[in-house]
């Protein structure tokens, strides 16, 4: 089974130490190739050149996320074009809006965002997009822009029908991680995931953040049972992908294989990933 982790922040120093044995643990566990996801314009440049090397395994996108926004300026999107024409370019992002704690100032986030929609358009480059509590201005720049956008994709999507609907209605790709894992509060997910058509939707962990609550540990004082992994300080990763893609195989009533395929396919299409082992 082959799955596509289509949100990795490979370049996060959570992985510093050991980014190529995480890359390898992903690969053996049929998790490949890997998109990292770039966050500000130097860990775009990190991703892009770290894929370069591998681009059988691991594809990047480029673009300042909405708490980087206060950094974005007049150069900005000159030094994002440079980025987003290199060869291991996956999308442009992950861009958005995020008013959850407000680390950027709204008005600068909006103006990065819609910066970096319309450099895609011009681009015809998809997009990798986040949103937290600012869904109204989020879906009223993404409706903006929509018909200029090859693709868009909400990265972890959280939110609820209403939520969803807006965005399948705006032809958008849905991104599901882990959180649909916890049930005290991603339980909403397990019925939602069913809305979402086959070829819409597309799984990703969002390591190292997102450690699914379902995954099986081991007892503290044993090796655990066949099926506990190794977690290294609560640190999510690319290779527990499969888990989480069985979870939302058993919420949607399909079989895991079948999902796989189905999200795979449309990892490929989306990000026209054209050199897969
Ligand atoms: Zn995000």
């Amino acid at each position: 089974m082959q799955f596509i982790d289509i949100g990795v922040n490979l370049m996060s120093a959570a992985f510093d130490q050991d980014r190529e044995a995480v890359l390898a643990a992903a690969k053996n566990a049929g998790v490949s190739p890997l998109i990292i996801t770039g966050s500000s314009l130097e860990s775009s440049a990190d991703a892009l050149s770290y894929a370069e090397g591998r681009l059988n395994d691991c594809r990047a996108t480029a673009g300042v996320h909405p708490h980087n926004a206060k950094h974005w300026d007049d150069a900005a999107p000159h030094l994002l074009r440079e980025l987003a024409v290199r060869d291991a370019l996956a999308a442009v992002g992950e861009c958005g809006l995020d008013y959850n704690r407000n680390f950027s100032p709204p008005a600068a986030q909006r103006r990065c965002f819609e910066e970096q929609l319309a450099l895609a358009a011009e681009l015809g480059k998809p997009v990798f997009l986040h949103e937290r509590d600012a869904f109204k201005d989020f879906s009223a720049i993404v409706k903006k822009y929509r018909a200029q956008l090859a693709g868009v994709v909400v990265h972890c999507f959280t939110g609820g029908v209403k939520e969803l609907e807006t965005y399948l209605a705006m032809d958008c790709h849905i991104g599901i991680t882990g959180w649909i894992c916890d049930e005290r509060r991603g339980g909403h997910l397990v019925s939602l995931i069913k809305h979402i058509p086959a070829d819409r939707l597309l799984l990703e962990t969002d390591a190292p953040y997102l450690l699914p609550r379902s995954l099986p540990r081991p007892l503290p004082s044993s090796a655990g049972g066949p099926d506990a992994v190794k977690v290294r300080g609560g640190r999510n990763e690319p290779r527990f992908l499969p888990h989480i893609a069985a979870f939302a195989a058993r919420a949607l009533g399909k079989e895991t294989e079948q999902l796989a395929a189905e999200t795979c396919a449309n990892a490929i299409r989306f990000f026209k990933i054209n050199r897969v082992i």
